[in-house]
């Protein structure tokens, strides 16, 4: 019976994501465009998403090199890697992907890369033609934004009744026994998200934003509920913009251009639990005499490589276990690594995903407060003027 409910739940959550992202994106861009302010908020965001990103697969790479919890795993899995495969996916491909060559199949496919690329550049658009034909589609924008959020408001009052839908089926399905050879990896890679979540980003939201981390987290306390239990930053995307504006006082210009790239591209416990998952794979298949200890310039690749899966990954349940063949592939080990880890699968997913959307939540406000923004309800200390 739970798990029904939760698939309804997440299935509504799903219907309001395409448009709500194009009309949000469009709609703020086009707000932003027309000041010339688009150009310095969209490299603040991505200096941001990049170097949390970054900084969250380094924290996993020295945890799991200090405690080396594949090394003697008796998980019953015997495969030869196969020989290191040197191509890696070029990052010029993730970017060329972006393009979408028809904006509707990218919609009708949920393809969220593409659908925020073509967005920002619809809203760009927006403001370069006369006003009398700019204005109208703005405002529509606008109005369908407006029209999807009130729609989400409506489908958030479900949580309780999904949260409890999805969490039941979860522990009916996977059970508790799994966890205990799997254990050690687990830990790591939850140490690695505790670690990210609660020292590095509340570190850089009070140092670079001047933001109280406890009362950020407090405003955001729904989304990352949600978070957690749905397993999905996309799902979870309305409920994020909704507490960063009506709880947090982040302007909509700002959310609704932050987040929604967040919610795709910026997800550092994804990138977190590539690195940890993929060097795990490596050290149980080396401590059991079958491959390779992995060099730093292999870690290298693992570095980069799970970036690029994070950045690759949908903000759906599993997008990153799909994504980790990518990094797999990438220094030569075998595919069936995965199976691996599967079985804790789950529950890290919504450790992750929590993280996930905790960093875009940051860096909204970040970016905000760098904005000059007065009206948020979490500054440390009250801004001057
Ligand atoms: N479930 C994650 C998210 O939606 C992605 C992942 O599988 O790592 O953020």
């Amino acid at each position: 019976m739970s798990q029904p409910i939760g698939k309804v739940f997440l299935t509504l959550l799903k219907m309001v994501i395409v448009p709500l992202v194009f009309s949000s994106i469009a709609s703020g861009v086009a707000g932003i465009g027309s000041t010339g302010r688009l150009g310095m908020m969209g490299a603040k965001t991505l200096l941001y998403y990049i170097s949390t990103s970054l900084l969250a697969i380094l924290t996993g790479l020295a945890i799991v090199n200090i405690l080396k919890p594949g090394v003697g795993a008796e998980l019953g899995l015997e495969a030869s890697p196969g020989s290191i495969v040197t191509s890696q996916p070029g990052l010029l491909d993730v970017f060329l992907k972006m393009v979408p060559e028809n904006p509707v199949s990218a919609a009708v496919e949920g393809n969220m890369l593409q659908i925020i690329f073509f967005a920002i550049l619809f809203g760009v658009f927006i403001t370069r033609v006369d006003q009398r034909f700019g204005k109208p589609v703005q405002d529509l924008m606008a109005g369908l934004f407006e029209v999807m959020m009130k729609m989400t408001r409506f489908i958030i009052q479900l949580i309780p009744i999904g949260a409890f839908g999805l969490v039941g089926s979860i522990v009916a399905r996977t059970g508790f026994a799994a966890f205990i050879p799997l254990g050690k990896y687990a830990f790591c890679v939850v140490l690695g998200l505790v670690i990210h979540a609660c020292i590095s980003l509340p570190l850089i939201t009070r140092l670079v934003g001047g933001i109280n981390p406890l009362k950020h987290v407090r405003a955001m306390g729904p989304a990352l509920m949600t978070a957690f239990s749905s397993a999905s930053s996309s799902a979870t995307l309305p409920l994020t913009m909704e507490c960063a504006e009506d709880r947090a006082g982040i302007s909509n210009k700002t959310s609704s251009f932050v987040l929604p790239l967040g919610a795709t591209v910026n997800m550092d416990g994804t990138a977190l639990y590539e690195c940890v998952a993929v060097i795990f794979i490596a050290q149980y298949y080396f401590s059991h005499g079958q491959g390779f200890a992995l060099s730093t310039a292999q870690q290298a690749i693992v570095v980069v490589t799970a970036l690029l899966a994070s950045i690759g990954a949908a903000g759906i349940p599993m997008a990153g276990l799909v994504m980790m063949s990518v990094v797999l592939k990438a220094v030569g080990l075998p595919l069936e690594g995965v199976g691996l880890i599967l079985a804790v699968d789950q529950v890290l997913d919504m450790g992750r995903t929590t993280v996930n959307v905790w960093s875009d939540s940051c860096g909204a406000a970040i970016i905000a407060a760098s904005e000059g923004e007065t009206g948020l309800t979490v500054f440390a200390a009250k801004p001057e003027g």
